[in-house]
């Protein structure tokens, strides 16, 4: 079935040119943009969305996230407070990890597409652990995504930390994963990665021909803890080893890097992935974009499923640290689809659109559209999501699935979840 969005204005996210459509979308990974004069047109087997006053551009991408990491909004605090990166990992995302289990995977994955969708996000880059659940999750996450209609690149973060044995499951879930999805090869971070396992995740990398996404320097203790184990710096490390090969691979957050190491990333064709807010929440210092050449995007890092609040929280927090402008904030919120598309993934065509009820109080043009995005335009102003073609959030409801039926459950094992932690 097509769709019809009818006397839109519609927003060329490339250029931001302005102009009036009446929009047909298909399911092909296309869109056909006819002028508002042809008002009297009637398609066979499409609904029409009346989009008069409204502004229609591309949905949104999410270039670093953990679905896994959300069922624990509003957990009660742990036992031991942490005082450091190392021990925020440690008594919470760690004991967090550790738990959970198919059913649990399963319901943050629905929870978080279903945000991911309300907030116009259509792609989300996943990083996912479960290290007492490996086998297999990758296929639940893909499944609990594409149930909600949204797009996905996922990996499984392989790590030494709870021993070999896991690493070695965690490598042959992305083999098995791999073998039949496009996905990346997932390694949590230099400093839970020794270099067997570094190793046989860059071999991954090659025989799929896909990318390495891991965290990298996201705390001075991963440079400390590379510099005392293996005599080089993180990127360096990461270099020598073979992951700036691939245009694929995402290195998320680079706060604690050297210019050397800078010039390393510019000079080779990988993407970093800026997630601020996550840094000001772990207290681990700020991103900062000189030197690391063009291919920065946005992610949450499972914060939120909001890419207009993380576009918001990049530009505000970039003002003391980094150089960004109104231009450069936007076009790291919009990367997501150049990584994507240059490295040849589907499901970011053309037909991934959101409708926006936004009534501004001044006039919006393709010169100040920034400002308003910054400034004006908030995820309450996303009513209609078009993910590949298909209407997935109708006036601000999910059409894809039972929202109010996932979220009562998801309570449910949340509260689970919390009661399993507090015993530890
Ligand atoms: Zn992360």
């Amino acid at each position: 079935m097509s769709l019809l969005l009818k006397n839109a204005t519609y927003i060329d996210w490339k250029t931001l040119d302005f102009s009036r459509k009446n929009i047909i979308v298909r399911e092909d990974d296309t869109i056909q943009l006819l002028s508002i004069e042809n008002d009297d047109i009637i398609l066979p087997d499409t609904e029409v969305i009346d989009c008069k006053g409204r502004l229609v551009t591309k949905s949104f991408g999410v270039g670093h996230h953990h679905a896994y990491s959300a069922l624990a909004r509003g957990m009660p605090a742990p036992k031991k407070i942490p005082r450091n990166f190392p021990e925020i990992l440690q008594y919470i995302w760690w004991t967090i990890d550790k738990q959970l289990d198919p059913d649990l995977i399963e319901l943050s994955a629905l929870v978080t597409a279903i945000e991911c969708a309300l907030n116009g996000s259509t792609f989300v880059i996943d990083h996912h652990a479960s290290p007492f659940s490996v086998t297999g999750s990758l296929e639940i996450i893909a499944k609990a995504f594409e149930k909600v209609g949204v797009s996905h690149l996922l990996c499984y973060e392989i790590s030494d930390r709870d021993g070999m044995v896991i690493a070695g499951e965690g490598l042959d879930e992305t083999d098995s994963y791999l073998a039949d999805h496009p996905g990346l090869v997932g390694l949590h971070a230099s400093f839970t990665v020794g270099n067997e396992t570094l190793g046989r995740a860059v071999e991954l990398m090659h025989r799929y021909d896909s990318g390495i996404h891991i965290h990298v320097a996201e705390d001075q203790y991963d440079q400390d803890m590379c510099a005392g184990e293996h005599g080089k710096r993180v990127v360096e490390r990461l270099s020598d080893a073979g992951v700036l090969w691939s245009s694929k691979t995402i290195l998320v957050h680079c706060l604690h890097l050297d210019d050397s190491e800078r010039e390393l990333i510019s000079n080779s064709p990988v993407w970093v992935s800026e997630n601020c807010e996550s840094n000001l929440n772990n207290k681990v210092g700020h991103f900062k974009g000189a030197g690391l050449g063009e291919n920065i995007m946005l992610g949450t890092d499972g914060m939120h499923s909001d890419m207009l609040q993380s576009l918001r929280a990049a530009f505000f927090a970039g003002q003391p640290h980094d150089t960004i402008s109104f231009d450069s904030a936007y076009r790291r919120f919009r990367n997501v689809h150049r990584y994507l598309a240059e490295n040849g993934f589907k499901g970011d065509g053309e037909n991934n659109l959101v409708v926006l009820d936004y009534d501004p109080p001044t006039p919006i043009t393709k010169e100040n559209l920034t400002g308003h995005l910054l400034f004006g335009i908030t995820s309450a102003h996303i009513r209609d999501v078009i993910s590949r073609g298909r209407l997935i959030v109708r006036n601000r409801k999910i059409t894809t699935v039972d929202e109010h039926e996932i979220k009562k459950e998801s309570r449910k094992q949340a509260e689970r979840l919390w009661k399993q932690i507090s015993h530890l």
